[in-house]
This record gives structure tokens, sequence and C-alpha cells, in this order.
């Protein structure tokens, strides 16, 4: 049994650490976009419906306007024997409007979408009539040379969509702080709706600290780097993440460990961003001067929190040149760790700064199929494959070793299985929960 070291008392639970975080973020304002580029942003107003939808009974069915009265003698006869003959008057496409009336005896030929003609009060479907329904428009007979016979008796109100029963005028249909995604967006296109007042998407300026760090395809590709360097992969990752929680990036570069480059990346990334992310120069390294300056530059906090990978983060403000307060979160330099601290921080700040109800991911239950240890109280997110085993269940096995520089642990993940701070271990069979951050990876 590994040794188990106590964390010091000033740890802060994840749970505190986010709660401080959401404290000092603020929603954007509202911006006009059209309907077309509003697509995963949220709704800042409530929407009203400004008419009736539909706005005007028409016609579920290809068929014909009748009087249901008409249509009362019809049998169920296969020859149409007995069955009622109308007078068809007209046609009707979808589109237009019948300008007379159909009387006693008289029918109008009719397609999907288009109006009730006065008069009418049902529509009976070319099914139920003796016309197959295949003729083309203009093959049809002329109005009043033409006949139909109905073949099964209409009920009043057969086949007709009623004016205003998907929407009411006035109605309120979509709420402010929805997240608009295709269904949304053809109620608005209903209701004529081009543009749509959706909160701004953050931007969110990313800067990487550190004298190792190299561009990625800056050399040639699958060039190593030169000695003693590394690529730049948080920057990268980040940005990702950025994008599929609903901001923009905006990528600021690297800055070398030194207080003059950092200082101008810092004022750079502030003039361009809602929010500013660093990562690296948070821990106790002595060459990190990453700490001195945010001190410097901004209200900034260090702290340590209970969670594993990913203890160190600073999380605080800075003044834009133009009065802004831009917040900003300094994650850890490990790129696990940075990424895992972006998805438990800066997501909910990200949706909270889209007026976006802060939702966290959904948790599942699995069947522990290997160990997860915990050396020093702190919470493990262990990287986590999670399928449905044959014995019907939720299992949870691990991606390979897990400390906090081995990316590929991140990438082949669907989730991250929970070890609680006060517990030592997870066994093999014992339940754990899981934080699933991509279902569309689990297999069923
Ligand atoms: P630091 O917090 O500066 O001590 O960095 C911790 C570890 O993370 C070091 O091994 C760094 O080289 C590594 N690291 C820092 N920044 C990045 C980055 N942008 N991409 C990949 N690794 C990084
Ligand atoms: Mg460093």
């Amino acid at each position: 049994m590994p040794r188990r070291t106590e964390p010091p008392a000033d740890m802060l639970p994840v749970e505190e650490a986010l709660a401080r975080i959401l404290d000092l973020v603020r929603e954007m304002p509202a911006e006009l976009r059209p309907i077309r580029e509003a697509t995963g942003q949220v709704l800042a107003a409530d929407v009203v419906a400004p008419f009736d939808i539909p706005p005007h009974d028409n016609t579920a069915m290809d068929g014909y306007a009748v009087q249901a009265a008409d249509t009362a003698p019809a049998g169920a006869d296969v020859d149409g024997e007995g069955a009622a003959e109308l007078r068809v008057i007209g046609e009707l496409a979808a589109g237009y409007v019948y300008e007379g009336a159909v009387g006693p005896g008289e029918a109008v030929r009719i397609m999907t979408g288009a109006p009730m003609p006065s008069g009418a009060d049902s529509i009976v479907p070319f099914e139920e009539t003796d016309e197959t329904g295949l003729q083309a428009p203009g093959q049809s007979a002329d109005a009043g040379q033409r006949s139909v016979r109905v073949l099964k008796a209409a009920r009043p109100g057969a086949n007709i969509r009623r004016r205003g029963e998907d929407v009411r005028q006035g109605a309120l249909i979509l709420t402010r702080g929805l997240v608009l995604r295709g269904a949304e967006i053809a109620v608005l296109a209903s209701m004529g709706i081009g543009a749509v007042s959706v909160v701004r998407r953050p931007r969110v300026a990313i800067l990487s600290t550190g004298d190792e760090l190299l561009t990625p395809g800056a050399s040639a590709e699958g060039e190593p780097p030169a000695p003693g360097k590394i690529y730049d992969s948080n920057a990268y990752g980040l940005a990702a993440l950025v994008e599929e929680y609903g901001g923009v990036p905006v990528l600021s570069g690297i800055a070398s460990d030194t207080v003059p480059a950092l200082t101008a990346k810092i004022a750079e990334a502030v003039a361009a961003a809602d929010m500013v992310v660093t990562s690296a120069g948070v821990s106790r390294g002595d060459f990190d001067v990453v700490k001195e300056v945010l001190a410097q530059e901004g209200e900034v906090r260090f702290w340590t929190v209970r969670m594993k990978p990913g203890k160190p983060l600073a999380f605080g403000r800075f003044s834009a040149a133009d009065g802004r307060a831009v917040p900003h979160i300094g994650l850890p330099g490990n790129p696990v760790s940075s990424l895992l601290a972006f998805e438990l921080f800066g997501r909910p700040a990200l949706f909270k700064m889209q007026g976006r109800q802060v939702q966290a991911r959904p948790v599942v239950t699995a069947v522990a199929d290997e160990p997860i240890i915990n050396t020093d109280a702190r919470r493990v997110y262990a990287r986590a494959i999670v399928d449905r085993a044959a014995d019907g269940r939720w299992h949870a096995r691990l991606t390979g070793p897990q400390g906090s520089g081995v990316l590929t642990s991140m990438a082949y993940a669907n989730g991250y299985a929970v070890c609680p701070a006060e517990r030592e271990r997870v066994a093999v069979g014992e339940e754990v929960e899981v934080l699933m951050v991509d279902w569309e990876h689990a297999p069923d």
C-alpha cells in the first residue's frame, strides 16, 4: 500500500474553486445575429409569436376540399357503387388562394398546404376517391367538366390543419437562455424572423508560457523537437475545447519565461479577449516568472485544488485598457492537468458567460475493471474507457499510464473515473462514478 499523505488544509475542494471562478465571470452582452449564423448560441430574449402558425386553415393531404354533408351517402364499396359524386369546380396548388367558394355537390382539387377554400369543411384524400392522385398538374379535368366519386363518408374537419394549431399569436414560444439548435432555428424561420438576439460568444485568448515550447508546424512535419524543447500542445488542445464549449479561441502564441516578454503577451491577450487562459508557470518551479507577472498585472490568486491531476491553479482578473474586467484562468502546464482543469473550470465559466445553464456532464456508475489508487487524499480523475459489458452493466477500464504528461491517456478516454478524495482506492469490481465527456465514443 503506497504511503498516503494528507493535503495541506488550505487546499481547495474542486467545487469551492469552481464556485469562486463562477462568482467572478459575467454574462456576455447580447448581439443580433442572422439565424443562419446563430447555431449553438444562447437566446438572449424571449421570442413571442408575431402571428398564428399555420397562418390559415390548410389541407394536410392532397385530395378534394368538400362539404362533408355531401359525402354522407358514400359507401365502403370498392367499386365506387353508391359513392357520392361531386362536381370538380377548380384546382388549388399550395401557395395560392381559391377565389371562389365550394357549394353543395362541389369539390376543389387541392394540394397539401393550400389554404382551405371557403365553403369547404373537410378534405377527402385521393385515396378515398376514384382518382389515383397521380395526374400531373394540368392533366386533371377542367373546372366544371369533371366529377369525382367519394368512396368514404368524410368527417367535418377531417385532414385540416387549423390556423394557430402549432403556435398562437402572442404565445411565448422560445425562452431566453435556451441553446439554438436546428429545431429552434426552424421555429424562428417559420415566423419570418431572419435575425435573433443571442448572447455573444466569448473570445478566449490562449497563451502558452515556457522557454521549452515550440509551435507545431514550425519545423518539418514529423521532426522531433530540438534538444530540450517540446511542442506546445496545450494551446491547441485548449483552443479546440474553447470551441467545443461555445467560445471563440484567439491564439496568443508562446511567451518565454522573462518578465518583459510575458508582460507584453499578457497585455496583448487581455486587449483581444473576454477571458484569458494561460498554461504553465503556476506551480513551484524555480524559473517560472509567470506567477510574478500575473500577480503584478492583475488580481490573481494562486490555489492548490484537491484534484489529481491538476493541483495548481491560478484565477483572477485583469483590467483591460478600456476598463473591462477580463477574467483569467491560469492552468497547470502538464498537458493532462491543463486540459482536465479546463474541462472542470473553464467549461462552466464559458457556459456562464454564454448565459447557458451550467450543465454538469452526465455521470454513469460503472464497475471498475482496474483499480484506481489515491495516494494523497486528492480527488483522482482517472482517464477511462466506459462501455457496456456482456453483463449489461457499464464497465470502466483505464487508458494506460496515468501520468499528468501522458496526453494519449486523455485522447483514448471517453470519461473520467472519479476516486473520491477521502478514499484510498477504488478496487476492481467496486462501483465507480465516471464523468462522461464523450458519449459518442461509448460503444453500446
Ligand atoms: P510548468 O508549470 O511550467 O512547470 O510546466 C509543467 C510541465 O508542463 C513541464 O514539463 C512543461 O514543459 C509542460 N508544459 C508547459 N506548457 C506546455 C504546453 N503549452 N504544451 C505542452 N507541455 C507544456
Ligand atoms: Mg514552465
